[in-house]
């Protein structure tokens, strides 16, 4: 069984994956944009039980940005990382991945609230909203949950996110990732320096 490694930007937090990737795909959802700060999320659909954290769970912070739904992210640098189960599957931030993970995206979706900004012009399949079929209210996939979910509440954007929680406390650990990070490898981009991390 295939196992990914996933880690935030500071490194507090490190977590593994166990078994397959699937419906690896954007999604140009506003919460989704809101959340990643990019022009889409890119991630994969992973087995929720698969999932184990390795260091930091204790700094993970978790936003309800719709009801019932929470997205997670390190306390201490803010990066997003798998969060809320959705019938079994969680979605699993790409970018979080250490090394190929051996899946590519095969899909666009809600690419009608796209960014004004950004253009799809790749070949993929792109969707207003979930990829067609998911709506089957007794589909046993992971994306019928999303829209069952999801479509009670509010109609036009996936799953993600609405009230603050309280933030889990600072974790005096840490300190290591980002600095070890720009100190060696030095290939990231400058945005982000995290405070304390030199
Ligand atoms: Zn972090
Ligand atoms: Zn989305």
């Amino acid at each position: 069984m295939a196992t990914h490694r996933g880690s935030c930007l500071c490194g507090e937090v490190v977590y593994e994956i166990d078994g397959p990737l699937q419906h690896t795909h954007h999604c140009h959802c506003q919460y989704c944009r809101k959340s990643h700060g990019t022009q889409c999320a890119t991630g994969s659909l992973a087995a929720s039980a698969g999932r184990r954290w390795l260091r930091g769970e204790s700094s993970i912070v978790r936003y309800e940005s719709s009801p019932g739904f929470h997205r997670w992210f390190c306390v201490r640098c803010g990066s997003p990382l798998p969060g809320d189960d959705i019938g079994g599957l969680l979605f699993v931030p790409l970018g979080n991945l250490d090394g190929d993970p051996g899946v590519r995206p095969a899909f666009h979706m809600f690419a009608k609230a796209k960014a004004p900004w950004w253009e799809i012009r790749d070949a993929l399949p792109a969707f207003d909203g979930f990829p067609p079929g998911v709506d089957a209210s007794d589909a046993p996939d992971l994306e019928s949950q999303r829209i069952s979910k999801h479509h009670g509440q509010h109609g036009s954007d996936c799953q993600y996110g609405r009230e603050l929680e309280p933030a889990a406390p600072q974790s005096p650990a840490g300190q290591m990732g980002l600095s070890r990070r720009v100190g060696l490898a030095g290939q990231g981009c400058q945005v982000g320096r995290a405070d304390g991390a030199r």
